[in-house]
């Protein structure tokens, strides 16, 4: 982009851990099915790094921060089926860097596969260490694990729960501009993006970029882990940090933040029944797999809003899609044989 580029993230360091473009996609029989919108789909479970999902793009800058930090050990933390876990994991293991996983059970959802299956199956496969802890024992424990580092001599780097810093969110300011580049190239108007949010990043690193690009579209987050109100508080607090580090404006970027609960269920990583017909339907509409904690419920709040006539017949809306398919194999009595 020219001179006039208000993002100019090339002055950030980045290390290449993604395909991308990932996919832009029609949801055709999707949307056919609904009568509705025409749903689109942003393929982020396809960015490539052990199954995908967005930490990769949060990762391509962490881990450059790292490098230059000379951090020979990153640790970081998340549930047991924590996507970002494993993507750190198998980052760690393509920089040569060792990995250390605090893994608190912060989900009240548990079964035998919880812990041994999905996620945390590949996060040993990919080589690091992992340390399930008690839900209260993360902070105690990531201290102690670096402190262990030290006295052996490394320098560890410490990523936060969803890699959720500034400096994480720019992966998604780097999306948001791809996909706008995709979506103009194909002559498509978005009218509107829904996504998950969780540690509230990567809805975060969406809007800085829809902002100061001086772009339009809508964006609905829906909320997997906070209650709507603390949810939109956190993502106005990462955007803010994230425009801070960026440069650019941020007056107004607060208004634009909308995120809802309403599909969250009774917890995180807790099933829902509307979540399991979300995977169900999108599986056999379109050979797209979704996942239980994150995808699944975005996609169920996204079903009820067309379902509910919140979205104009010729609208277009894009489903981002952040992963977290390996988490199917930790649920399956959820979705085995049914
Ligand atoms: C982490 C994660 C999210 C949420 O992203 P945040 O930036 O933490 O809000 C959504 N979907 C999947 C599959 C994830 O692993």
């Amino acid at each position: 982009m020219a001179n006039n580029d208000p993002l100019r993230l090339e002055r950030f360091g980045r290390v290449g851990l993604c395909y991308l473009p990932t996919p832009l996609e029609p949801l055709a029989r999707l949307s056919e099915h609904l009568g509705g919108p025409k749903l689109l789909v942003k393929r982020d479970d396809c960015t490539g790094l052990a199954l995908g999902g967005n930490k990769a793009r949060k990762l391509e800058f962490l881990l450059a921060d790292a490098l230059e930090h000379r951090a020979d050990t990153v640790i970081t933390t998340g549930g047991p089926q924590s996507n970002h876990a494993r993507q750190t994991a198998a980052a760690a293991a393509r920089l040569g860097l060792q990995c250390e996983l605090v893994l608190p059970r912060a989900s009240r959802w548990t079964s035998p596969l919880y812990e041994t299956s999905g996620n945390v199956l590949l996060d040993d496969l990919l080589g690091a260490s992992v340390h399930i802890v008690g839900a209260a024992a993360g902070p105690a424990t990531i201290q102690h694990v670096a402190e262990q580092v030290r006295a052996r001599g490394g320098t560890p780097y410490v990523i936060p729960v969803g890699g959720s810093t500034a400096v994480g969110a720019l992966g998604y300011v780097a999306a948001t501009r791809e996909l706008l580049e995709q979506a103009d190239r194909q002559g498509l108007q978005i009218d509107t993006i829904v996504v998950t949010t969780g540690s509230c990043t990567t809805h975060a690193g969406i809007l800085v970029a829809l902002h100061a690009l001086g772009r339009s579209e809508k964006v609905i987050g829906m909320s997997i882990y906070y209650p709507a109100q603390r949810a939109a508080q956190v993502v106005r607090e990462k955007a803010r940090e994230t425009a801070e580090l960026l440069g650019v404006p941020h007056a107004g970027l607060e208004d634009r933040v909308v995120v809802t609960d309403d599909y969250l269920g009774p917890g995180y990583g807790e099933p829902t029944d509307a979540m399991v017909d979300a995977v169900r339907l999108t599986a056999r509409r379109e050979g797209l797999l979704l996942d239980p904690v994150y995808t699944g419920r975005a996609m169920s709040g996204l079903l009820d809003l067309v379902r509910a006539g919140r979205f104009g017949d010729t609208d277009n809306v894009v489903f981002w899609h952040t992963g977290g398919t390996p988490a199917l194999f930790a649920y399956a009595d959820l979705f085995g044989k049914m």
